[in-house]
């Protein structure tokens, strides 16, 4: 043993001299010193830690941003030197360009020489030709003017003649005549001969003309080509220059590549460092909740701090980490004297121990819930109003109450920081969304002539990013799926909804006295005072105008608040059940943590009617030409076509990151249990988003592709250039009119290295345009179309976009849909067109209670789960018992979301899928929808589902309702809606005696669907409130609708409302008596 000098140890010597020898008061004394001895220790060593461990971790950054800073050197450096060859490149094209311009005008000058030449032997000709004619004329004029002098001589000859021998004077004539004629031929000769002269005149002087021109156009070219043989030699010149350069880019990036080595090197001790640290701090988390080791733990922390000395002696003993190794540490202190030292202390020390017990549990519930200090800086945005927002609609977690408590406990944990800086978190997340990348290319393409290698690298890249834990079990065709009653929970339900008649209490306490204004909207929930088996019509108008009189409802109760709080729980016994099913179908059992959903083929109809009606959620296999349903009717080209491309799209921004993880885009820790999603919703031109999501994959993704399959050595490199390449070619954030003032205010705080995926929500497939996708959907069973008969939400006769119409969403790789529940719980149908894949999540129905107070729990907050965005963390549900079914939607797969089953989905890859809502015609269906109706009033919030007309529409259609509760269901509302319309009209009368409210009566009856505003609406809603307004419905002088709650909170003036009624009570009462439980 490595014993201190004496001298640094006095309470140590003390020790020595003999305990027992001290006095009761000197022990106490003492053992109180050591007791305050201990705890200052502990404070420092704490402190060194900490101060240690800060300085560790600023010292990482440091590091990392030297590598960031080297790491942006060698990308300028390759950058000049790409530009150097490209310079070089660009000289010698051009040097290249010179010399065939060069060739070009030596062939010039040669056709304009020989073009020279032509003209020169031309204009020789010409001067032959004139110079001979000229000649010629020159003779012809010599011999005329001989021949004139002959004839002048004949003619004195012939006088004489004429005289001597008086010949015949006509003959003189003659002889007269002929000379004369002679004498014009010869000037006409002449004059032919001068046209001539001229002609070659004028064709010479037109060569000379010619010879000029082309002596001009010669100088021009030997111009231009002393020019370019100067540029030539100018570019021969800068790349030889170019060339002489030595190449110090190369010398440079490897300096820098050595630098950001020995910068690695440094990470990684320091690393190790924070990880000894904080290992070690963990350690003595350890010891502080065993009460043996407190002393133990006191000696230990002196190893981790070496400058510091131990008033407690012998530094040497080791670790206790746990039971087991405590021996080992009694072999190592040999001394009993010591031994009985520390029994002592323990034995003492109690109200130390309970104290230290006590913090280290409260630092391990902070470690779980609470913020670190960074969050917190961060963390200011968030805040309680949050919750409020809607689910698409930027959204976060409280931190605000658990700040204070943090302010109060000094942190203990700082190593969760250390990977977790925000810009770490984008980094990690463009490596994630790089491999996804890769996967989805790999799926599209598969590898084409690939080495083994090559395969492998990509092989290890996909598994990199597998999904692990999904589960579906294949039903085959004439097996029934185990029957359960809705979840376990239809006695619950019924006792909610349609539970025997009570007696109403004497006293009941009124719930109309603040309602002298309006009359609350119609619940369905709570005590019957009336037996819906044998009242009639005109017995429920009557017990309801007591109302007017009393201000007691003498039909119903009021509706229960607390029992439908988060919905219904159930318990264990009907996923037991199944479970066992899926081991009998699947031949082996289903030890996997995530509970198996249900898979049927499409022509499968038994099997489908069994999961409607006892699944919470399945799966039909390949549903293309299920019936003529037709996936390439959703082809993307043909999408955006129909859309016209300049339409615009809502695009949801989000970190890629795995299904594990839930990080904000400024958030600088992850929580295992953090649930709060901070995304937000932007819009952009249809065609722009196609063409990014077109260029990622098919551009960016592709040539990364191909480079692992040629080097795949390099895989990680490439990997990280891609995703860097990805997120600078990541839409850039849009700026809209169509944006909310929140989204805006959302993206000011989006860092400029943040790593944003693009999805593209609710895209409506409506209206004429998009007749071919309607008529394809339609195709479908009933019980899953859009507009199938099937569905009770056709029987509203109106169009609600988002539930009976068909919405389309556009995903890349990574695309969340947060967490939800349907409206009104009514299933929903998803069908993924490909060519990614989906990973989906979903809570049983029974479960959604639970589940419920767990979301609640994590963000401590009591408002309704309905109106928060959150992404619920798989471990933490399967920890806290909430049963889970993770599966994979692959293309050509429908999802069946059932009723009550809470859900949240991821893609894969780039995928298209379309969804809507249907509402099944059955008991468990209505039952929870009237609920849920209750709910959302509970929240003060409305229910989109107009309960009350569907229920009406479905008894005068006389449309077939076998099962027994449901008619039985539809008997209680129905009697519920006549009691409220007959307070509604006590109501109305009495305003109009003090007001000048109007009513109209439209006395509509029979199969004739009520139609109000714009042509398909036929079902009433409040412009202001939206609440759904059924038989009376009030207008203002505007005409729009508007109910009397809003007239009332907008003081809107009463004497210019309108009331329109639509059928008379008493019709509505016979419709009531018509329609029997028993059939
Ligand atoms: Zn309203």
């Amino acid at each position: 043993m490595n014993t201190p000098e004496a001298s640094t140890n006095c309470l140590k010597r003390s020790n020595e001299d003999s305990v027992d020898s001290l006095s009761g008061f000197e022990k106490k004394k003492l053992k109180d010193e050591i007791k305050a001895r201990k705890k200052d220790m502990e404070v420092i060593t704490k402190q060194l830690k900490d101060n240690q461990l800060q300085q560790l971790i600023e010292n990482l950054d440091l590091y990392q941003n030297r590598k960031n800073c080297i790491d942006a050197q060698i990308k300028l450096l390759a950058n000049k030197q790409k530009n150097r060859m490209l310079e070089k490149e660009m000289l010698q094209l051009k040097i290249q360009n010179f010399q065939s311009k060069k060739q070009q005008y030596a062939i010039d000058v040669k056709i304009v020489d020989c073009k020279g030449e032509d003209l020169r032997s031309k204009i020789n000709k010409l001067n032959e030709k004139e110079t001979d004619l000229k000649l010629k004329k020159k003779q012809k004029m010599r011999h005329f003017h001989n021949d004139k002098s002959l004839t002048e001589e004949h003619d004195h000859e012939y006088a004489d003649l004429i005289t001597e021998h008086n010949v015949d004077t006509k003959s003189v004539e003659r002889m007269k005549k002929e000379v004369e004629a002679k004498k014009e031929a010869h000037d006409a000769y002449i004059l032919a001969m001068a046209a001539k002269l001229n002609l070659v005149e004028a064709q010479l002087h037109g060569l000379f003309g010619k010879q000029e021109e082309n002596d001009t156009l010669r100088g021009i070219i030997t111009q231009k080509q002393e020019e370019l043989k100067a540029q030539e030699g100018a570019a021969k010149k800068l790349l030889e220059n170019l060339e002489r350069q030595p190449d110090q880019f190369a010398a440079e990036t490897l300096e820098l590549k050595n630098k950001k080595g020995k910068i690695d090197e440094d990470i990684e001790s320091t690393k190790l460092a924070i990880e000894k640290i904080t290992s070690e701090d963990e350690n003595d988390e350890n010891e502080g909740l065993d009460e043996k080791d407190i002393e133990v733990k006191v000696v230990t922390q002196n190893a981790s701090v070496p400058n510091f000395t131990n008033d407690f002696d012998d530094p040497e003993i080791p670790f206790v980490l746990s039971d087991g190794s405590e021996d080992k540490s009694d072999e190592n202190h040999g001394q009993e004297n010591h031994r009985n030292q520390e029994a002592s202390f323990s034995d003492d020390l109690d109200d130390l121990e309970i104290q230290i017990v006590a913090s280290a549990e409260l630092i391990n519930n902070d470690d779980e819930e609470a913020p670190n200090r960074e969050e917190q800086e961060d963390g200011d945005v968030n805040n309680d109003d949050a919750d409020e927002t809607l689910a698409d609609e930027p959204c976060c977690s409280n931190q605000s109450s658990k700040k204070a408590e943090c302010k109060k406990k000094p942190k203990r944990k700082p190593k969760a920081k250390v990977h977790t800086k925000p810009q770490q978190i984008h980094k990690n997340s463009e490596l994630y969304n790089a491999k996804l990348h890769i996967k989805a290319y790999f799926e599209e393409f598969g590898y084409t002539e690939a080495s083994d290698v090559a395969k492998q690298a990509v092989d290890d890249v996909i598994e990199s990013v597998k999904e692990k834990n999904c589960s579906v079990v294949k039903i085959d065709q004439g097996v029934s799926f185990p029957e359960n009653n809705c979840r376990g929970l239809k006695d619950q339900l019924i006792q909610l909804i349609m539970a025997p008649k009570v007696e109403r209490p004497k006293s009941s306490a009124s719930s109309s006295k603040d309602s002298s204004n309006y009359v609350h909207p119609l619940t369905y929930t709570g005590d019957l005072y009336l037996d819906v088996n044998t009242v009639t019509g005109q017995d429920v108008l009557e017990s309801a105008a007591e109302f007017m009189k009393t201000g007691n409802n003498h039909v119903f109760g009021p509706p229960e608040k607390e029992k439908i709080r988060h919905v219904l729980e159930g318990d264990s016994r009907v996923v037991e059940a199944e479970k066992t099913f899926f081991e009998q179908q699947s031949l082996h059992s289903t030890n996997g943590r995530s509970h198996p959903v249900p898979m049927i083929s499409k022509n499968n109809e038994e099997g489908l009617k069994h999961l409607l009606a006892n699944a919470s959620i399945f799966m039909v296999d390949d549903v293309d030409e299920w019936n003529g349903f037709d996936v390439e009717a959703f082809d993307l080209d043909k999408i955006s076509e129909v859309l016209k491309s300049d339409s615009t799209v809502q695009v949801i921004r989000q970190i890629p990151q795995p299904t594990t993880t839930n990080f904000n885009f400024i958030s600088t820790e992850q929580k295992s249990n953090e649930i709060g999603v901070y995304h937000f919703t932007e819009h952009h031109k249809l065609e722009d988003f196609l063409e990014n999501h077109k260029i990622c994959i098919q551009v960016l993704t592709k040539d990364a592709y191909n480079e692992i399959l040629n080097n795949p050595g390099n895989k990680d490199e490439i990997l990280l250039t891609l995703g860097a390449e990805l997120r600078k070619n990541q839409l850039p954030l849009g700026d809209h009119e169509k944006d909310t003032k929140d989204a805006k205010a959302m993206k000011e705080t989006v860092p400029k290295y943040a790593n944003l995926l693009s999805f593209g929500t609710n895209v409506d497939l409506s209206g004429h345009a998009t007749k071919e996708q309607e008529k394809s959907c339609g195709k479908l069973p009933d019980s899953l179309a859009p507009t199938g008969r099937g569905s009770l939400l056709n029987f509203a006769f109106e169009k609600i976009p988002g539930l009976n119409e068909i919405q389309m969403y556009l995903k890349p790789p990574a695309a969340r849909t947060t967490g939800h529940f349907e409206s009104n719980s009514l299933g929903s149908i998803n069908i993924n067109l490909g060519p990614g894949d989906c990973i989906w999540f979903s809570v049983p129905a029974e479960y959604s209670q639970s589940f419920a107070q767990m979301l609640n729990r994590q963000r401590r907050t009591k408002k309704s789960v309905f109106s928060q965005t959150w992404w619920p963390n798989e471990e933490e549900c399967i920890k806290q018992g909430i049963v889970v079914q993770k599966f994979a939607q692959r293309p050509g797969q429908l999802v069946y979301v059932g009723i009550g089953t809470y859900h949240w989905v991821q893609s894969e890859g780039y995928t298209a899928n379309v969804s809507w809502n249907v509402m099944q015609p059955s008991f468990h269906q209505m039952a929870v929808t009237a609920i849920m109706n209750d709910q959302y009033l509970a929240y003060k919030n409305y229910s989109i589902v107009p309960i009350e007309y569907i229920s009406w529409n479905v008894v005068m259609s006389l449309e077939p309702v076998e099962e027994k509760e449901f008619r039985q269901l539809l008997k209680a509302i129905l009697m519920r809606s006549l009691a409220h319309l007959q307070a509604t009209l006590d109501f109305l009368n009495k305003k109009m005696e003090s007001n000048n409210v109007k009513l109209l009566s439209k006395k509509k009856t029979g199969l004739n669907p009520m139609k109000f505003g714009i042509d398909k609406d036929a079902v009433a809603r409040c412009s202001n409130c939206a609440q759904v307004l059924f038989n009376f419905v009030p207008t203002n002088k505007e005409n729009m609708i508007i109910c009397f709650k809003c007239i009332d909170e907008l003081s809107i003036d009463i004497n210019k409302i309108k009331v329109v009624q639509c059928y008379e009570l008493d019709y509505l009462a016979s419709v009531f008596d018509g329609f029997q439980i028993e059939q």
